[in-house]
């Protein structure tokens, strides 16, 4: 009789406590849910092992067919209801088996510890040994598996996900087994499942890297076995190296996609959960995880859902859903606030409990009973700079609002960083923009592989609010920033880039769809961009010194439908070539002239933009895919040929009408006379903006005279 090792007798009984309170009456309501739909739906382990969970798809409507625990050779499209069968739909729908085994047998472990239901255990028991039985079989399989195959999973990612809530069921199950029956699941399943992983280490920095240490420490401390614990966490690709090489210092995960970070650190707290009551490998005093923790929250949207940047799901959020395959990110958020003094994480639990139940698995084993209230003004976050990551991140609050809060709350994210190795985007100065308690000009992320648009236009610069030259993307570069500042009268987010100078490499150098030599358009340029926000408007600057005369696009796409200009100026269709420009449909154009203001309308809200122009600029026009591809939204592009340009606009968010009536250009040829201005106007306010290219830059004396309540002035020397 050997105690449980990853929750001590002690832990269950303050569990068991817990699991009475009303606080936890959804986590017990979800989990006893959970098992029954185990028993209602039975299935058992399988003599073959999993296929590939991507091919349980329907290949005509590419959506996830329908699993059904009964039905391992008949596999119906929701769309449609057409049904498929053989392989690989057979051997994918494997997948799911051991899938389910595995968290049911957690489940039904984790209810036998609370309530005692012998049928509980009894399933624990019999999934166990019906895996200790079939494994070594699995080794047999000669079927099709890739290079990184595992043994009952597909791929060796797959089996760490899998065996780590088997070896949990066993911990929590072991007190009733015998000996030779302990010996039997120890020897037969969970330590060559460990061997293996070793074996098929990914030996880099990577997140499978980190799940593998995760399962192969998890073996580790159920057994009792220090040298997988050694391998896991002090080995050469252990958590340690992971933590030191893979997370940036600013606290985020090296591929720059929250959705990555997340699956990322819901390895690193499994293994730390695993080593909790062992002293000497105690994990959770390591700073690398409150810091993944608390970076996510600095980055979010004023709602809690995150910018998906790089290749980021676009339901990643704080409040629900922040990855495939892991747990919701309120169950991160349970464990962090259990652990650490953080009073963050109480607040993203209060704001996340208001958008759904506080249900999940963690919540019961690890929540604190009471939680803080959360309030109206939601996190008061401060305007924040990642600078490992490249994030620079104004928080502003509009005019005439007094009271702080995420319905009202201005967010712009500016994107010059590093690239993000294999899941980078070429984006850099890429702007995002949420007001108004919506996205309005939202990175877009990534649909999910294995659809055309996936490479030809999310991973392409024109989907991204930034400059492109020639109609190329950008190669990966990783830019610099040059200011930032979160107070005062305007905040700043200054940063630029120079291709061939500031370069990628090592592990955050590109795998595959992104150039990582400069293609010789981009090779030498350099862009500057300096967004000025303050109250619900921002003055954005953006310089390109292009080296010699190319075609300079400027982007811009916000949700919703631009309005007619109705000036009377011809528009007419047009087509313009470049990377991804096909996916923008009936394009149009006409010359701009003068100065331009155009309007998004989405919904109640809506964006202005007000653009100073300059002779030679031809605009165009189109709706693009957002996401998913059909939310179309309308993109425009500020064309001008030249060997360097400044490109001067307003941005201003608005809600039902704008507040800012005008904005009067005073000048805007930085980079041939050096100075912008401009005059903006609102009800009760004249806000005079003056922009050097540097402190030599003289500006006409009359710019004194003009009326003004307030004056507002940036200089863009170094
Ligand atoms: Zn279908
Ligand atoms: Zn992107």
């Amino acid at each position: 009789m050997t105690n449980t090792i990853l929750i001590s007798d002690e832990q269950w009984s303050h569990i068991r406590r817990k699991a009475e309170l009303s606080q936890f009456a959804a986590a017990m309501k979800l989990l006893r849910h959970e098992v029954e739909d185990y028993f209602a739906r039975p299935v058992g382990v399988q003599t073959l092992p999993g296929g590939y969970y991507h091919d349980y798809f329907c290949p005509q409507h590419a959506v996830q067919l329908i699993f059904e625990p009964d039905s391992p050779t008949l596999h119906r499209c929701p769309v449609d209801g057409a049904t498929f069968s053989g392989e690989p739909f057979d051997s994918a729908w494997r997948w799911s088996v051991n899938n389910r085994l595995a968290e049911s047998a957690l489940r039904l472990a984790v209810l036998w510890k609370l309530e005692g239901a012998e049928r509980n255990r009894q399933s624990v028991q019999e999934i166990l040994f019906g895996y200790a039985e079939a494994y070594d079989g699995y080794k047999a399989y000669s079927g099709w598996r890739p290079e990184n195959h595992g043994v009952a999973q597909f791929s060796t990612l797959d089996e760490a996900v899998w065996s780590i809530p088997l070896a949990w069921s066993f911990d929590m199950v072991r007190s009733t087994l015998s000996a030779a029956q302990e010996r039997e699941i120890v020897d037969r399943l969970l330590v060559p499942a460990a061997d293996f992983l070793m074996a098929r280490h990914f030996g880099g920095i990577h997140n499978f890297a980190c799940w593998h240490n995760a399962a192969i420490g998890t073996i580790g401390a159920v057994t009792g076995r220090d040298e997988l614990l050694d391998f896991a966490i002090d080995g050469q690709y252990g958590f340690h190296t992971q933590a030191r090489e893979g997370i940036l210092a600013d606290g985020l995960w090296f591929e720059g996609s929250f959705s990555y970070h997340f699956y990322t650190v819901a390895a690193l707290l499994l293994l730390a959960k695993a080593t909790a009551n062992l002293p000497d490998w105690d994990l959770r005093q390591h700073p690398s995880l409150a810091a993944v923790l608390r970076a996510p929250v600095l980055c979010a949207y004023p709602d809690g859902s995150l910018p998906a940047t790089n290749d980021c799901w676009y339901f990643t959020g704080l409040n629900g859903d922040c990855c495939h395959g892991v747990p919701k990110a309120p169950a991160f958020y349970e464990i962090g606030n259990a652990w650490f003094e953080e009073p963050l994480f109480g607040q993203v639990l209060a704001r996340a409990y208001r958008h759904g139940p506080r249900e999940s698995l963690d919540a019961l084993l690890y929540g604190v009973a009471e939680l803080e209230a959360g309030t109206e003004e939601g996190l008061a976050l401060p305007s924040v700079q990642m600078p490992a990551s490249g994030y620079a991140i104004l928080r502003t609050q509009p005019q005439g609002e007094a009271l702080r809060s995420e319905a009202t709350e201005h967010y712009v994210f500016l994107k010059y960083g590093v690239h993000g190795g294999g899941h980078g985007h070429p984006d850099k100065l890429g702007l995002s923009v949420y007001a108004w308690g919506e996205r309005q000009s939202p990175d877009l992320g990534t649909p999910g592989y294995g659809i055309d648009l996936f490479q030809g236009w999310y991973r392409q610069t024109v989907s991204h609010n930034t400059v492109v030259l020639d109609g190329k993307s950008q190669p990966a570069g990783a830019g610099r920033s040059i200011a930032f500042r979160a107070d005062g009268p305007f905040q700043i987010a200054d940063a630029a880039i120079r291709w061939g100078e500031d370069t990628v490499s090592g592990i955050d150098a590109p795998t595959y769809g992104v150039d990582e030599e400069a293609p010789e358009v981009y090779n030498g340029a350099g862009m500057r961009r300096a967004v000025l926000a303050h109250g619900d408007y921002f003055l954005d600057i953006f310089l390109v010194d292009a080296g010699k005369e190319r075609r300079i696009d400027w982007i811009f796409r916000n949700r919703g439908v631009l309005a007619p200009l109705g000036d009377g100026v011809p528009i007419v269709p047009a087509e313009i070539e470049g990377d991804g420009y096909e996916y923008i449909g009936d394009l149009s154009t006409r010359p701009a002239l003068d100065s331009i203001a155009l309007d998004w309308q989405f919904g109640k809200t809506g964006m202005k933009l007000f653009m100073a122009e300059m002779d030679g600029t031809i605009l165009y026009a189109g709706p693009a895919p957002g996401n998913p591809a059909e939310d179309l939204q309308d993109l425009i592009i500020r064309q001008r040929t030249a060997s360097r340009t400044a490109f001067v606009s307003v941005f201003h968010p608005y809600r039902d009408v704008p507040r800012i009536v005008s904005v009067t250009w005073h000048g805007c040829d930085l980079s041939g006379d050096g100075w912008a201005a401009c005059t903006v106007e609102g009800p009760g306010n004249k806000d005079l903006w003056i922009v050097r290219s540097g402190s030599e830059v003289e500006v006409p004396p009359w710019l004194g005279d003009l009326p003004a309540s307030s004056r507002f002035e940036y200089n863009l020397e170094d």
